[in-house]
């Protein structure tokens, strides 16, 4: 598509130029399984009459899945949290080293997800729980991805799609296209292939430390560019370093952000804390039974019959068609609405 193109190179060259001054701002970032899906034919033949040759190919199929039912305010969804996926290279750096999970371990920690029945969701699913009442795949579970190193697209995008994983990735609008940053291309092709993408501000600045524009250049505008890039809506934000406070939670409501994550450990979410939702962290070296006893028990579902989904791929090539306008005013900021998950 032509128009599409043109926006992503447009947007892509916008990208670079905000990389070059936020780079310039920040070299260094602080910061017993249920029954697997079963085909089950149903439609069972009448006594006494015989089957036909190819009953088999047009009987109803359907399967048992256990989902996690509509209507629970709070749900049990570990969102895990990841930085780089790599070898640390730099064994002094201990920080590098917490926030670097190597690739055999989180190789690991994904085949076993698989084998103990989790399912990552991303946070259009969660959101679709939580406000629209819909259903959720049991012991679900959010693959979360901080800042958008390279490695993201390199180590770990290939082992999500081997997995056929969802997951979200938080990027730093001013650093893609960066040496160590994915590039605008790759952003593009997750995206269309299963990754959610949120923003993660436009230079990784501490938001506790700005005001005023400042503060709405790193919450807007680094949504702006990656809608600009993606042609959809951005609505997932994840605070650098897991600083926030009041006003930067109303700035990043009054942006237009359904949901904004943390830093802070917890499992359980509900609609009304969705600006404050916890994580877990997974650090660098830990164990795969420090892993599994992070994540806790998981949501339980209920078994159901449904009909089994029609063939095809995963993900479709486009998540959502742009519905929300692009330009929010600035003065919401100053006259923001209440911040629920701040309240007691
Ligand atoms: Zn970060």
């Amino acid at each position: 598509m032509t128009g599409r193109r043109h926006v992503g190179r447009a947007a892509a060259a916008a990208l670079v130029a905000l990389a070059a001054t936020a780079l310039l701002e920040a070299l260094a970032l602080p910061d017993g399984p249920p029954p697997a899906d079963r085909p089950l034919l149903v439609a069972a033949t009448p006594p006494g009459q015989l089957p036909l040759r190819d009953h088999a190919r047009h009987a109803p199929r359907q399967r048992r899945v256990s989902l996690v039912p509509p209507g629970r305010g709070a749900v049990r969804v570990p969102v895990l949290m990841y930085h780089y996926i790599r070898v640390n290279p730099d064994p002094n750096d201990k920080v590098g080293f917490n926030l670097s999970v190597r690739p055999e371990d989180f190789a690991r920690q994904m085949d076993w997800l698989a084998a103990a029945g989790y399912h990552p969701i991303d946070f259009d699913d969660l959101r679709g729980y939580l406000l629209g009442g819909g259903d959720l795949p049991d012991r679900p579970v959010v693959l979360t991805f901080d800042d958008g190193y390279r490695d993201l697209y390199t180590v770990a995008f290939p082992v999500l799609r081997a997995h056929r994983f969802k997951a979200v990735a938080y990027i730093v609008a001013g650093f893609v296209g960066s040496p160590v940053s994915v590039t605008p291309e790759q952003v593009l092709e997750m995206d269309a292939n299963g990754i959610e993408i949120g923003s993660h501000t436009v230079s990784h600045a501490d938001l506790t430390k700005l005001s005023g524009s400042n503060l709405w250049h790193e919450v807007f505008d680094s949504r702006a560019a990656l809608e600009a890039l993606l042609g959809h809506p951005v609505l997932d934000f994840c605070y650098p370093a897991g600083r926030y406070d009041d006003a930067v939670v109303r700035a990043v409501q009054a942006a237009g952000y359904a949901t904004a994550t943390t830093t802070q450990p917890g499992q359980v979410h509900s609609a009304g804390d969705r600006h404050l939702w916890t994580r877990v962290r997974v650090d660098g070296g830990e164990s795969l039974e420090q892993f599994v006893a992070d994540l806790g028990p998981g949501e339980p579902g209920e078994m159901v019959v449904q009909p089994a989904p029609p063939p095809g791929p995963l993900h479709g090539p486009a998540r959502r068609p742009v519905t929300v306008p692009l330009v929010a005013p600035r003065e919401a900021l100053l006259a923001g609405p209440p911040i629920e998950g701040a309240l007691p």
